[in-house]
C-alpha cells in the first residue's frame, strides 16, 4: 500500500500503526476553498480546553478519509483518551495548535475547528455512557474495522475493481453481519458526538456545523444501510 511508507516517520516508533483503525470515523467535506483563519483564536482555546479535559490532542494523518477520530482507550501517546486531526504532512510539533500549513500556507481552520468540536462530543459521549453501553459500541467498532480489513486484503488481489465496489461491498457486508440495532447504535454514538460538540462552536459557525452534521449522518446511514435514500452525493 503506497501510503504506508508515507507514515514510517519517527513519530511512528511511538506507538501501534497510527494509521486510522476504522474506514468512515468522521467524514467532513472540507471547503475547496481557501480559508481565512478567523477562527484560529477559538480554534486555540477549544484545543486547550480539551487538553485540560486530559485528552491528548494532536494532528495525524488518517488514510480513511476521516477528518478526525477519537479514541478513549489509551491506545496512541501516553495512554491517555485521544483526538487525532487528519493533517498532512503532520506538523513538526503535532500536539500545538498550528494557523497554517507546513508549506505556509493557510490551514482549514475553521473546518478542523467544527471537526475537533465533534471529536469532544465524541469524548463527552464517552463521560456520560455507561462503561458496558460503551463497550459494545467500542467491539462493534473493532467489528466494521476487521470487516474493512478483510476487504480491503481482497482489493489488493482484484486490482481491475474499482473504489466504488468495495464501498459497495463493504456496506453490504457491514448490512450482513450487524444487526439494524447495532448498526443503530453506532450511528446514534454518531449523532450524540453532532449534538453534544455543537455548544463548542462559534456562532458565526454553527450553521456551517448544522449543514455538516446533517450531510455527516446521511453518509453514516447510507454506509449503514440505515436509511431508505440512495447514496449521498459525495
Ligand atoms: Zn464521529
Amino acid at each position: 500500500m503506497p501510503f504506508r511508507s508515507a507514515v514510517s516517520t519517527p513519530r511512528q516508533e511511538r506507538g501501534p500503526d497510527r494509521r486510522s483503525p476504522r474506514m468512515f470515523v468522521d467524514v467532513v467535506v472540507y471547503s475547496t476553498r481557501t480559508m481565512p483563519v478567523p477562527y484560529f483564536a477559538p480554534y486555540v482555546h477549544l484545543w486547550r480546553r480539551i487538553a485540560k479535559r486530559g485528552v491528548w490532542v494532536h494532528y495525524g494523518m488518517h488514510f480513511d478519509g476521516s477528518a478526525g477520530w477519537f479514541q478513549q482507550d489509551g491506545q496512541g501517546l501516553y495512554k491517555l483518551p485521544e483526538i487525532s486531526l487528519h493533517r498532512v504532512p503532520v506538523p513538526e510539533n503535532e500536539e500545538e495548535p498550528h494557523e497554517t500549513l507546513t508549506d505556509g500556507t493557510p490551514a482549514h481552520i475553521a473546518a478542523e475547528l467544527m471537526t475537533l468540536a465533534h471529536e469532544f462530543g465524541h469524548f463527552l459521549s464517552w463521560k456520560a455512557t455507561d462503561e458496558t453501553t460503551w463497550l459494545v459500541y467500542r467491539l462493534l467498532l473493532d467489528r466494521m474495522a476487521a470487516i474493512q480489513d478483510a476487504i480491503n486484503a481482497l482489493r489488493e488481489s482484484e486490482l481491475s475493481s474499482t473504489g466504488d465496489a468495495f464501498n459497495e461491498r463493504y456496506r453490504r457486508t457491514l448490512a450482513e453481519q450487524l444487526s439494524d440495532e447495532e448498526r443503530t447504535l453506532v450511528l446514534d454514538e454518531e449523532k450524540n458526538a453532532w449534538r453534544l460538540g455543537r455548544p463548542h462552536v462559534p456562532e458565526g459557525l454553527q450553521a456551517r456545523y448544522d449543514a455538516q452534521e446533517e450531510r455527516g449522518i446521511q453518509i453514516y446511514e447510507y454506509r449503514l444501510s440505515l436509511s431508505s435514500y440512495g447514496p449521498p452525493d459525495e
